[in-house]
Formats: structure tokens, sequence, C-alpha cells
């Protein structure tokens, strides 16, 4: 298994609408992707039926364009999966692409008027945006950051246990950031909110893509500096430290909580952390770090 990071082959990024190298499609319905049974959704051909009229251009990998299509066909030899099947069969840069690709189509089926006039609005030429012909207004794709946050004692790491989620299993402490804050405000006030302690000395760890819809996962460590742990009764229902040799079940490679713990278990000297044979299909319908 290989081991998670955050050095992944990125996209270049080109929104100019040229094809190049070996063009690749990804084919986008209902918020899944379409795969040939147990594949990839890089297509290198269109299915017959499918032109490439309203592509959107994802960007260039290995010198070849990759483009997004929406389609209301399920052509012959492919069926939909989502995004969540999509993270336990393919590596970290397809789950990528295919993010960028059920992220970007879903923003241009609901962009299609400007939300200040209701004239329809346009993809900008020069980045990746809406545009408003009639008074210029222009919107982004929409992004919610989130932080995720391993707050650790010495060695041991606090996970919360959030209600929806099933007996014995743990998540690291998680938000949506809120207007106004900083990602480091978010972070105290979530430990706060979900563990009742004060956390000091955070340190940007890395940050990950989180297309469920819209997230992007921003990773600290945090040190903790106060108050006696306990559930809010609300967004978690128990709060433990666990120790490096007693984790909790976590949701399998390419999660940001992995990274964490992993760095965490480095920094210890502690041995890998090594993931259940099977954990990734156990976990597979595991609640997600948000
Ligand atoms: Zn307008």
């Amino acid at each position: 298994m290989p081991s998670p990071s955050f050095s992944l082959n990125l996209l270049e990024i080109d929104h100019s609408r040229t094809l190049s190298g070996s063009p690749k499609w990804v084919l986008v319905t209902g918020g899944e992707v379409l795969c040939p049974e147990g594949g990839s959704p890089l297509l290198s051909a269109l299915p017959t039926g499918i032109g490439p009229a309203g592509a959107i251009p994802l960007g260039t990998l290995n010198g070849n364009t990759i483009s997004a299509l929406s389609t209301q066909m399920t052509p012959d030899g492919l069926s939909p999966v989502s995004l969540r099947d999509l993270y336990f069969r393919v590596d970290e840069e397809t789950l990528a692409i295919g993010g960028r690709a059920v992220q970007l189509v879903h923003f241009d089926e609901t962009s299609r008027f400007c939300g200040a006039c209701g004239e329809p609005a346009y993809w900008k030429e020069d980045e990746l945006a809406k545009v408003c012909p009639r008074c210029g207004g222009i919107v982004y794709p929409r992004l919610s950051p989130a932080v995720i946050v391993l707050v650790r004692q010495g060695r041991e790491i606090l996970f919360v246990r959030p209600p929806r989620s099933p007996p014995g299993r743990y998540s690291l402490i998680a938000g949506f950031v809120e207007p106004g804050e900083t990602l480091e405000h978010a972070v105290m006030r979530e430990v706060a909110e979900e563990a009742g302690v004060s956390v000091r000395n955070l340190r940007y760890i890395g940050s990950q893509p989180w297309p469920f819809p819209h997230s992007l996962m921003i990773g600290f460590f945090a040190e903790y500096a106060g108050g006696g742990i306990r559930p809010d009764g609300v967004e978690t229902v128990d709060v433990r430290w666990f120790s490096p040799e007693n984790l909790p079940y976590l949701p399998g490679r390419m999660s940001i909580t992995d990274i964490l713990v992993e760095q965490h278990l480095r920094d210890d000297g502690s041995a890998e952390y090594a993931a259940e044979p099977g954990a990734d299909e156990k976990n597979s319908g595991a609640t997600l770090p948000i």
C-alpha cells in the first residue's frame, strides 16, 4: 500500500480549450463519474453518441488534455460510480481529477444564470469563473474550507465520536471555517466545541481537496493546552485519548486523517501505522472526516 502523501502530481491548469497530446475525458452524470467495469474514469475516447461540445477543461497531465463532459446517457460498457466509491478503487491522482470533474460540472450546471440580475452567464476565457454580460458579475466555483486537527498530548491523540458514527468508530476533530474566522480561530473553536479543551502551538501540516461536495480540508497539529475533555452531546458523543498502540479504525489510505496520524507516529518515533488488511473495504461506508 503506498504511503499517503501530499506529493500529488498535479494537473497543469490550462483554461484554453485547446486539446493537446492524447486527450482524455471524464463523463459526469448525476454527480457520479462513468467508468468501465472496475476501471478508471479517465476515458481515451468519447463513446458513440457523445460529442465534445460543452466540454470543461480540467487541465493537462503529462501533456495530455483532460476535459469533463456532462451527459444524461450511460453508454454501453460504462456505469456511474460515486466519488466515495471511486475513493476506494483508484489512485490519488485519478481521484483528484474525478473530484475536479464532478465539482466543475456541478458548478457549470448551477451557474447558468447571473445570481444578481438573472442574465445567462458565460465561462470567462482567462480564469475558472462565469461572468454576466449584463452586470459584469463574476461567480467562482464554490469551495468550503474546513479544518481538521490532530490534537496531541505527548504521544496520545484526541479522537471524537460523532453521534452518527457506529460504536468504536472515531474521527479527528473537524469542521467548516466560518465567515470572518482565520483557520487558527476555526481550529480553536472546533476543538473547544467538540471536546471542551483548549489548544496551542498550531502547526499546519497539509491540505486535501475533499469533493463531498466541495470542501477543502486543511490539516493541523495542535498541542493540548488545558481543560477536561467532554463531548458536547450534539456533534460528539464521546471524546478520548488514544495511544499509538491503541488507535481506533481510521478511514484508510489517501485520507487526510491517515496522513496526520502517520506524521504524528513519525514524530513520535513509533512504528508506522499499518492499516488492517481490508480496512479500506471495511470502512467504505465509514463516516468520512467531515
Ligand atoms: Zn448580472
